[in-house]
C-alpha cells in the first residue's frame, strides 16, 4: 500500500461487482486511484489504512449496511467527500444524507441506481471533485466539451474575456426595479457568450475564483458609475466564493474598489450559496463579518439546497435571501418544495431579511410567491440576464424615477397583465 502513487483515492463500497467496476470505471477517469471493497466491513479496514478524497458507498449491503457505515464513518472521523448510490427511492438517500450530515460526515450528493455514468461525472465536477489529472473518455466529450481548460481560463481572466451580464431583480409589489445581480459570461469575441458553467468549475477547481471577482468587480462598480452618472443609483449582487471570503485582503481591496468608483458598499450585495458558506463557516465569518461592518449586504444565495439552520444563519450577517429556483419551479405541485418556500420566507422575517424568488419563469409563479408572502422576484419572466449596453435601455423602457429616487414601474400594470406577459416576452434576451 505504501507504494501507491500521490494520486487522490476513491474507496467504492458496493456488493455488486458490476456496480463496482462501472463506479470505478468514472472515478478513474476523475483521476482517482481505486479501492474497490465489497461491504462496510472492508471499508472500515481499508479507512483504517488509507485516506481517501472521495467515498462512493451502496446503501444496501450485506455485513453492513450503508446507515450502519455512517456511524462507522464518523466514529473514524472520516474528512472524504462521501456520495451515496441505491436503487431505493429519493426519500431513502434523502435520509442517508440528512443522517451522515447531523453525524458531521461531508456528503457531496446522492445518486439514484439505475444511473447514466455521465451523471456520476457530473455531480463530480459540480462538486468539483474532478481531479487536475482527470483524462474523461471520449463519450463523455459531448457532455463536457464547453468546460475551459486552466490555461485558457487563467488567459480569458487576464484577458477580459469574462464579462458581467445583469438580471432584474423587481418587487412585484410596490412594482419597483430593486437592483440587479451581476452573473459572469465568456464573450468568446465572435458572437458567442457562454455561461458559468463553462468556466467556474475549473476555476474553482484551480484556486482563480478570487482572480475572477476581482475582473468582474471591477467592470461591475465601472458600469455602476455609468448607470449613477445616467441617473440609476441602483444595488447590484455580486456573486462570490468562498475563497473570496477566505482571503483576509479582500475586505480592504473591495472597500478599495468601491471608493475609487464612488459608489457607497451599501449598494453592493454578497451573494455566497448556501452550502458553501455553511461547510466553512469558521473559515469565512471573519471577512464576511468585517465587510458587514464596512456597510457590504450579503444575500445567502440558493436557499434550500444547503442544510443551513436558524441557529447558525442567525449568527452570519445575512441581509438577504434567495430562494432557490428549483423550488420556486416545483412548489405549485409539490408539497415538500412548498415547504423549502415557506420555511425559506419565515426564515427570513424572523431574522429581518428581505426574501427573494429566483428562477421565477411565469406568471402563476410570481402570483403564487406573492401569495406565499414573497413578492421580490427575479427571473426570465420579467428578464433573462442582460449584457451591460442592454441595461440602461431595458431600464428606462420600463421604468421612471419616483419622487424618492426609486426606480418605478413605467408600464407595468398587473390588471394588464396579459399585455405585460407579452411585451415581456418580446423583450426577453435570446
Ligand atoms: P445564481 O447566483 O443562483 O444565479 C442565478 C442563475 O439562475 C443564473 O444562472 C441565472 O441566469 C439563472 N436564472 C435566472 N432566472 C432564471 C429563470 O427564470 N429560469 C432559469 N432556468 N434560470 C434562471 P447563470 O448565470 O448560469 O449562473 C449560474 C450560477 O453560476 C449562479 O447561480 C452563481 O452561483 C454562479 N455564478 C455566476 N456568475 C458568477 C460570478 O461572477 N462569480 C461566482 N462566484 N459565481 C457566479
Ligand atoms: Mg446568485
Ligand atoms: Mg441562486
Amino acid at each position: 500500500m505504501d507504494q501507491l502513487p500521490e494520486k487522490p483515492k476513491a474507496l467504492i463500497i458496493d456488493d455488486s461487482a458490476f456496480q463496482r467496476h462501472m463506479l470505478s470505471v468514472v472515478c478513474t477517469e476523475a483521476g482517482y486511484l481505486t479501492v474497490l471493497v465489497n461491504n462496510g466491513v472492508e471499508a472500515v479496514a481499508a479507512l483504517q489504512e488509507m485516506s481517501f478524497k472521495l467515498i462512493v458507498s451502496d446503501l444496501e449491503m450485506p455485513e453492513m449496511d450503508g446507515v450502519q457505515l455512517i456511524r462507522e464513518l464518523a466514529k473514524l472521523e472520516v474528512k472524504s467527500k462521501i456520495v451515496f448510490v441505491s436503487g431505493h427511492s429519493d426519500s431513502l438517500l434523502g435520509a442517508a444524507k440528512e443522517l451522515a450530515e447531523q453525524f458531521g460526515l461531508s456528503i457531496a450528493g446522492t445518486l439514484k441506481k439505475p444511473y447514466v455514468p455521465e451523471n456520476f461525472l457530473q455531480l463530480l465536477l459540480d462538486e468539483s471533485l474532478l481531479n487536475p489529472d482527470a483524462t474523461l473518455n471520449p463519450r463523455y466529450k459531448g457532455q463536457f466539451q464547453g468546460m475551459l481548460s486552466k490555461r485558457t481560463v487563467i488567459q480569458g481572466i487576464e484577458e477580459g474575456a469574462i464579462i458581467p451580464f445583469y438580471q432584474p431583480k423587481i418587487c412585484r409589489v410596490q412594482k419597483k426595479l430593486m437592483g440587479f445581480e451581476c452573473l459572469a459570461r465568456w464573450d468568446t469575441g465572435n458572437g458567442r457568450v457562454l455561461g458559468p458553467g463553462s468556466f467556474i468549475p475549473t476555476a474553482e477547481q484551480y484556486s482563480l475564483m478570487p482572480e475572477l471577482t476581482d475582473a468582474i468587480i471591477h467592470q461591475a462598480l465601472a458600469d455602476m458609475t455609468v448607470w449613477q452618472t445616467a441617473g440609476h443609483r441602483l444595488p447590484v449582487s455580486i456573486n462570490i466564493s468562498t475563497d473570496d471570503l477566505k482571503d483576509i485582503a479582500f475586505p480592504d481591496r473591495l472597500e478599495h474598489i468601491t471608493h475609487k468608483h464612488d459608489i457607497p458598499p451599501s449598494r453592493i450585495v454578497l451573494e455566497v450559496t448556501e452550502t458553501k458558506v455553511m461547510e466553512e463557516a469558521r473559515e469565512c465569518l471573519e471577512v464576511m463579518s468585517r465587510l458587514r461592518l464596512r456597510g457590504f449586504g450579503f444575500a445567502i444565495d440558493d436557499f434550500g439546497t444547503g442544510y443551513a439552520s436558524l441557529k447558525q444563519l442567525q449568527y452570519f450577517p445575512f441581509t438577504e435571501l434567495k430562494l432557490d429556483r428549483s423550488y420556486v419551479a416545483a412548489a405549485i405541485n409539490h408539497r415538500p418544495s412548498l415547504a423549502v418556500l415557506e420555511t425559506g420566507i419565515q426564515l427570513a422575517r424572523n431574522l429581518s431579511l428581505s426574501c427573494i424568488a429566483e428562477g421565477i419563469e411565469t406568471e402563476e409563479q410570481a402570483q403564487f410567491l406573492v401569495s406565499l408572502g414573497c413578492p421580490q422576484h427575479q427571473g426570465f419572466h420579467y428578464a433573462k440576464p442582460l449584457p451591460r449596453d442592454a441595461v440602461l435601455a431595458w431600464t428606462n423602457e420600463r421604468f421612471h424615477n419616483s419622487s424618492h429616487g426609486h426606480k418605478v414601474r413605467r408600464n407595468y400594470d398587473l390588471s394588464h397583465q396579459n399585455q405585460t406577459i407579452s411585451e415581456t416576452k418580446k423583450n426577453r434576451y435570446p
